[in-house]
């Protein structure tokens, strides 16, 4: 029996359109089926921008990170496009973490300067710490232009023949006699591998995964300067993207400059309050997401008003038991179903290395970048 396709990728966040445009790229004549209408704000891909960096604390991270640089590069030189601004990253900790990141860049050859808390203030005035903090700088840090990203990979995608229905509802997948159905709203495809990249739909669309999966409303701050005179601070030529880490107290804070809206950079708490069982966001948030970013900026960053942000966008986390991506099959289920998912806070920049590597999956070849660190089969199988 012929099948309609060699694969069909469910869900065109990012994930998915890095995945469907790689399986297309390497041949695989592939369809991508999106739920809503392309463009929709309703998963974890919106919005104009994300960070970008080496810096990680487990080295696992690095190549798959260098893997998605070196695609993007080539998306900007045959679209004559820019699809980031290189800003540098600023990491600040006040734990041991610039110390585990410091010993992974220099084991994977990339260049980065480790420095004093005291120093950072001199190389950005919009901070001020004291030498309790340790700080690190990832000169290949910067913004991505997320829209401009998901944009380029469903565009070049269909360039290449690759076919994408959105509004298009996957309602169940099934397997007869070895071969794979997805049935939507609109009709059934028979395929040979069906890859989930469905973010926190997951756990509606595999509900047989017994490992817990948290889908995490997150309060996207935005906050301005004190005196207008001061707004060229926060921009991308003055202003880097930042992780902040309060280890004492167990607060991650993120930041990037106002390439959302114009005076006005991101600042959030790295974490949010649980989505409903119809994976909705609460009607109320909690009040720390917006009082311990506040306390931050009040603390350290003196150009900057702390007092209330100027802006309060919305996005969702699904995150894993570990806050690791899963990048694979899942061990109970059909070795022709592959899942790219849980991209948790930070699955953006890796999107197009994770793609790649599902695509070379569902091909049957070899990973470019080992993945074997992201596979669900990390999970106890007790748990799954
Ligand atoms: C506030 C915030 C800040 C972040 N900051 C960063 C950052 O600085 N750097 C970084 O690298 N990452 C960052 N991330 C993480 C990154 O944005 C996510 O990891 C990434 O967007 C996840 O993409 P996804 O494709 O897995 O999920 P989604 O974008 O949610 O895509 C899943 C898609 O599947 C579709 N779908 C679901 N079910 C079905 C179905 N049955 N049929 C058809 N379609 C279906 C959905 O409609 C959706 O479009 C951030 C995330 C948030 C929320």
């Amino acid at each position: 029996m012929s099948t309609d396709y060699d694969v069909v990728v469910v869900g065109a966040g990012i994930f998915g359109s890095c995945t469907a445009y790689n399986c297309q790229k390497i041949g695989l004549k592939t369809l991508l089926l999106e739920q809503f209408e392309l463009g929709h704000k309703n998963g974890s891909s919106h919005g104009k921008s994300r960070i970008t960096r080496y810096a990680h604390t487990e080295v696992e991270y690095v190549d798959l990170v260098g893997d998605a640089y070196n695609q993007i590069f080539e998306l900007e030189r045959i679209r004559g496009e820019k699809l980031w601004k290189k800003t540098g990253l600023l990491w600040v900790s006040t734990g041991n973490e610039v110390e585990k990141i410091h010993t992974n860049l220099k084991l994977k050859g990339i260049k980065h300067e480790v420095i004093k808390g005291t120093e950072v203030g001199k190389r950005y005035p919009q901070f001020k710490f004291d030498d309790s903090w340790n700080g690190l700088i990832d000169p290949m840090g910067g913004v991505i232009y997320a829209d401009k990203w998901l944009n380029a990979f469903r565009d070049e995608f269909k360039k290449i023949g690759g076919i994408i229905h959105d509004r298009e509802i996957v309602l169940s997948h099934s397997e007869i006699s070895n071969n794979l159905f997805v049935t939507t709203n609109k009709s059934r495809y028979s395929s040979k591998k069906i890859i989930f990249t469905v973010g926190c739909w997951i756990t509606k669309f595999l509900p047989d995964l017994k490992f817990n999966i948290e889908p995490i409303s997150i309060s996207v701050c935005y906050w301005k300067t004190k005196n207008e005179s001061d707004s060229h601070l926060l921009n991308e030529d003055h202003y880097p993207v930042v992780i902040a880490q309060e280890m004492d107290l167990q607060v991650f804070h993120y930041s990037l400059p106002d390439t959302d809206y114009p005076g006005s950079m991101k600042f959030c708490y790295h974490f949010g309050d649980a989505l409903t069982q119809d994976l909705a966001h609460p009607a109320q948030r909690s009040q720390r997401c917006i009082d311990l970013p506040a306390k931050f900026i009040q603390k350290y960053m003196p150009v900057v008003d702390g007092s209330a942000p100027t802006r309060i966008d919305k996005c969702i986390y699904t995150n894993s038991p570990d806050d690791h991506y899963i990048i694979g099959t899942i061990p109970t289920k059909n070795p022709n179903i592959l899942v790219g998912g849980c991209g948790s806070g930070s699955g953006f920049k890796v999107a197009p290395g994770i793609g790649k590597a599902l695509a070379e999956m569902a091909a049957g070849k070899k990973t470019t970048v080992d993945v074997s660190f992201f596979s669900a089969n990390r999970f106890k199988p007790s748990k799954i």
